[in-house]
């Protein structure tokens, strides 16, 4: 995909430039508990700011504050943090200011032109960093592009350039391994990757409305009964193309009444069961058996994406699974592209986030640029570049 780099803006000498960013970190008690959004577009900032910019305006939406200030989503903790990483580098300071979050303003998320202005008004240039934001239609990201000659930021070009590398000519054996809750969510996901890959692998909520297109039992486990049939054509379409689509064969389920998830207390009965869940049980992770086989596929792969846990991984009764993958994933020999969201948080709390060969700051943007091939934010910075070129 051609986007405007860095580099097509001319002279950035003495101008005003519009950055935006994804800063949106998981704060806890004030804390930044992972801070990789901040760090990944250092080089962005930097680079304006080596190349004479006079001032970088930079700006980012953070949680979900519903269109109005609320302390609790301040970009407060974000500002101090960011100013340290960009002092250590020996950045000049002054000529950064970091917005307050976008989202107090109902604007950002309704595209409104009147904060499009404003954000614009007194700017030369603007610079797209936010990846993990450009599914977005939002004010800051669709905005600013009819108006200022833009660009693409590192951060985002290089998340563009791994998932088009990844669809336009993988190595083979291409394996992608889905997880998480639903699979309505991610239909068009799965049909978009089954015309790329050799193989599918699915576990999570998501590998039961699989089974049950099968014929196995599901028992109380997550259930998409209006996407039974959708799956049962998939699997078909799949045989006869000569792919393959790899369900659980083994469940780890949780017994009647037991209680899993943030702020209970874990209770309940767990068993490994084989891909029949038994009335009353839930399945809540993929077994030893699936773990494995999904692990010699992703071992015997030359590329590899991922997205989604296996189960519900944050229960360590429930994690095994999810673990097993990313072990996998982290010890591949082949390409490795990590889809953001849960899978990221499940790298990080293995302590393997930093084996893989590309970890996409956006879980719903990479999921949207597989299934789509373009997002909002990337069609407005080329309509810009066009603008520039007629
Ligand atoms: P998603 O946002 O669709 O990627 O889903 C991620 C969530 O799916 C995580 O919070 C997991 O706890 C959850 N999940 C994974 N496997 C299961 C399962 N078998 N049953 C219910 N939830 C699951």
């Amino acid at each position: 995909m051609d986007l405007p780099q860095l580099e097509d803006l001319g002279p950035v000498s003495g101008k005003r430039v519009l950055v935006r960013c994804d800063f949106n970190v998981p704060i806890s008690g004030g804390v930044i508990t992972d801070d990789m959004r901040i760090r990944l577009p250092l080089d962005t900032l930097t680079w304006l700011l080596d190349q004479g910019a006079e001032k970088l305006t930079v700006c980012s939406h953070l949680g979900r504050p519903k269109g109005k200030p609320d302390p609790k989503y301040t970009i407060a903790p974000v500002r101090q943090h960011l100013y340290e990483l960009l002092a250590a580098r020996g950045a000049d300071t002054s000529r950064v200011e970091l917005l307050e979050n976008l989202r107090y303003d109902a604007g950002e998320e309704g595209n409104d032109p009147a904060l499009v202005a404003s954000l614009v008004e007194n700017e030369d240039l603007y610079v797209d960093d936010a990846f993990g934001a450009a599914h977005r239609a939002h004010a800051s990201i669709v905005g600013p592009p009819a108006f200022l000659p833009s660009a693409a930021g590192r951060v985002l070009a290089r998340e563009v350039a791994v998932l088009d590398g990844l669809l336009a000519k993988p190595k083979r054996p291409f394996v992608a391994v889905l997880g998480g809750a639903k699979v309505s969510d991610k239909l068009g996901v799965i049909e978009a990757l089954l015309e790329k890959v050799d193989a599918l692998l699915v576990g999570g909520g998501m590998c039961f409305t699989f089974l049950a297109a099968q014929g196995h039992t599901t028992g109380a486990s997550l259930l998409e009964e209006s996407q039974v049939g959708t799956c049962e054509r998939l699997l078909a379409s799949v045989a006869a193309s000569g792919k393959r689509i790899l369900l659980p064969t083994d469940i780890v389920a949780l017994s009647p009444g037991g209680t899993f998830g943030a702020g209970k207390e874990p209770d309940g009965e767990v068993r490994q069961l084989g891909p029949d869940v038994p009335d009353g049980w839930t399945g809540l992770d993929i077994g030893p058996g699936t773990a494995a086989a999904f692990a010699d596929e992703i071992a015997s792969a030359a590329t590899v994406f991922w997205n989604g846990p296996m189960g519900v991984f944050e229960d360590p009764r429930f994690a095994a699974g999810t673990k097993a993958v990313a072990e996998a994933v982290a010890s591949a020999k082949g390409f490795t592209v990590v889809g953001g969201g849960d899978s990221a948080s499940a790298l990080k709390q293995f302590g393997l986030d930093d084996q893989v060969d590309h970890l996409s700051t956006g879980g719903g943007a990479s999921l949207e640029f597989i299934e789509k091939g373009d997002l909002p934010g990337l069609a407005a910075l080329r309509q810009a570049a066009d603008r520039a070129r007629a």
